[in-house]
């Protein structure tokens, strides 16, 4: 009988998986780090409890994290990620042969090692690509003393509990609005609503304040557990997230590489909410 460990990030619902040995463990300067190997989801990574990767489903997420915002932005060329430790955002960042350059801001360089070493799949070597510029760094401290400025901004942190809890503030999206060149586009992972409906109105409330354009789409994470994921979008350019899938698709063609969830028609669909969703922008 397999062994079964549970996630606790809510108090009255929990998912639980079977694992077959846990390959690392440590509390590092800044959290609690787990990585089980397990039968179903492959290899799995926990942060203060909190499942952050598996190798089954990192496709869905990193893919709408990413193709989302580089295939609605007309030419990106300037990255910048926050958080993402695992480097599955940063993989797929680098597909997209356009783009120059990248800074990743990563708060726990154990993440980045431990993932290097246990979760080669995720990176794919993309820490060692020259395009790439690892910061290991707070990143509300990063936007706040930030001189560089950036087309696609990518928020990939931990939920807004612990050193995640201050990339969800005004003040840091005040700030990391300042690194953003003009008809740039931010985009942050925000919960699932279904359990965490407070996150999605506080952030829309936030970004609402600093944006032309706040607004979500989603993406069905199936580990991180409750339905839709929302990812947050803000932009002052208003049009480009009414772009048709076939203005899309003509980037996607020329960007040349093959996804497992993320299309144009994916990508477009992607903004429809549903209602419980857009109740909690009013
Ligand atoms: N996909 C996951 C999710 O949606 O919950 C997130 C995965 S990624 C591992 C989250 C990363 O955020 C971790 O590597 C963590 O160390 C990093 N992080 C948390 N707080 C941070 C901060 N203030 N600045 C930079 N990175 C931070």
């Amino acid at each position: 009988m397999s062994q079964f460990v549970s996630e606790r990030l809510y108090s009255d619902y929990a998912q639980s998986f079977a694992v077959s040995e846990l390959l690392f463990e440590v509390k590092t300067e800044h959290q609690h780090l787990e990585i089980y190997q397990t039968p179903f989801l492959g290899r799995v990574m926990l942060l203060d409890g909190v499942v952050q990767t598996t190798e089954k489903d990192e496709f869905i997420y990193h893919e709408m994290m990413v193709h989302v915002p580089l295939f609605a932005h007309p030419n990106p060329k300037r990255v910048l990620i926050i958080g993402g430790g695992d480097g599955g955002i940063l993989r797929e960042v680098l597909r997209h042969k356009n783009v120059e350059h990248v800074t990743q801001v990563e708060i726990d360089g154990s993440v980045i090692d431990m993932c290097k070493a246990y979760f080669p799949n995720h990176s794919q070597g993309a820490f060692d690509d020259p395009r790439a510029n690892i910061v290991i760094a707070d990143g509300k401290a990063f936007v706040t003393e930030c001189q560089d400025t950036f087309d696609v901004i990518i928020s990939d942190s931990t939920d807004p509990i612990g050193p995640g809890e201050v990339l969800f503030t005004s003040d840091f999206y005040q700030d990391e609005k300042t690194c953003l060149n003009p008809g740039g586009i931010m985009v942050a992972q925000n919960g699932v609503p279904f359990m965490q409906g407070d996150e999605v109105s506080n952030t829309y409330q936030r970004l609402q304040r600093l944006y032309q354009d706040a607004y979500f789409y989603v993406a069905p994470v199936p580990t991180y557990t409750g339905g839709f994921m929302t990812l947050a979008w803000a932009t002052d350019d208003a049009s480009l997230r009414q772009q048709d899938s076939a203005t899309i698709a003509a980037r996607y063609e020329q960007a040349g590489f093959a996804t497992r969830y993320y299309n144009p028609d994916i990508h477009v669909a992607s903004f429809a909410l549903p209602n419980y969703i857009r109740q909690l922008l009013k």
